[in-house]
């Protein structure tokens, strides 16, 4: 892509960006609008348009915006953002959140929804029992570790069918197409393959050490070979 290239809006990326648009809001109701957090969020949206990994290139500015601004929280809350609505008041009515992932692009029928699938760690009061909160249904369950355990392994297949399923739409359209043949083991795999890939990038992108990280992975294939060679 050359620099003057129009970055294609992805629905990964839009997905992010609506995040980043969120968030601003969010600080904006919180009373923290200034010309410094608005020029960080421009700036933030000009990186995540030009980023191979939007939602991991938003989620690592929130943890920038996080650090830099160290003791947001009013209440010395490490892990929170500083940024929920309800940080101010009587101590039981405050909010203490996390980054929150969510997807909230295009693929709404409502532009204005808040997203779905949202997931969060967030604690009322003095912060100190923090949980594991999801939106699914329009309500905020506290998850217990089972449970997220359980919604990660959900998620996992989730993506990997999505994958397996635009994959498939893609080579349905090919006008000179052959057959379509695959089993559906065979489809999954093959997503299973590109999620892995794109999960391996990540990883790679965000490691401080990524010789390492190539090390690691390297081993874990090793391990894989030799679980099939016995
Ligand atoms: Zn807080």
């Amino acid at each position: 892509m050359t620099a003057s290239a129009r970055p294609e809006r992805t629905p990964g990326l839009l997905a992010a960006l609506a995040e980043v648009d969120a968030d601003q809001a969010a600080a904006d109701r919180s009373g923290l609008k200034s010309p410094a957090l608005d020029a960080f969020y421009d700036e933030a949206r000009a990186q995540i348009t030009e980023s191979d990994d939007p939602a991991g290139t938003r989620a690592a500015l929130a943890e920038t915006l996080l650090r830099e601004r160290g003791g947001a929280c009013p209440d010395g809350v490490d892990w929170c953002t500083g940024i929920p609505a309800n940080h101010a008041g009587h101590l039981d009515d405050h909010r203490h959140e996390s980054v929150e992932y969510r997807m909230a692009g295009d693929y709404l029928q409502d532009p204005a929804h808040d997203g779905m699938a949202a997931f969060q760690m967030a604690a009322w009061g003095d912060g100190t029992r923090p949980t594991l909160v999801f939106q699914g249904t329009g309500l905020w369950p506290d998850l217990t570790p089972e449970q997220a355990k359980e919604l990660k392994r959900d998620a996992l297949a989730w993506l990997i069918g999505v994958h397996a399923t635009t994959r498939r739409h893609a080579v349905d359209r090919q006008p000179t197409r052959t057959p379509f043949t695959e089993t559906r083991n065979e489809q999954e795999a093959a997503a299973a393959f590109e999620v892995a890939t794109r999960a391996m990038g990540t990883a790679m992108a965000k490691s401080g050490d990524r010789a390492a990280m190539v090390r690691a992975m390297r081993a874990f294939l090793d391990l894989c070979d030799r679980e099939d060679q016995a």
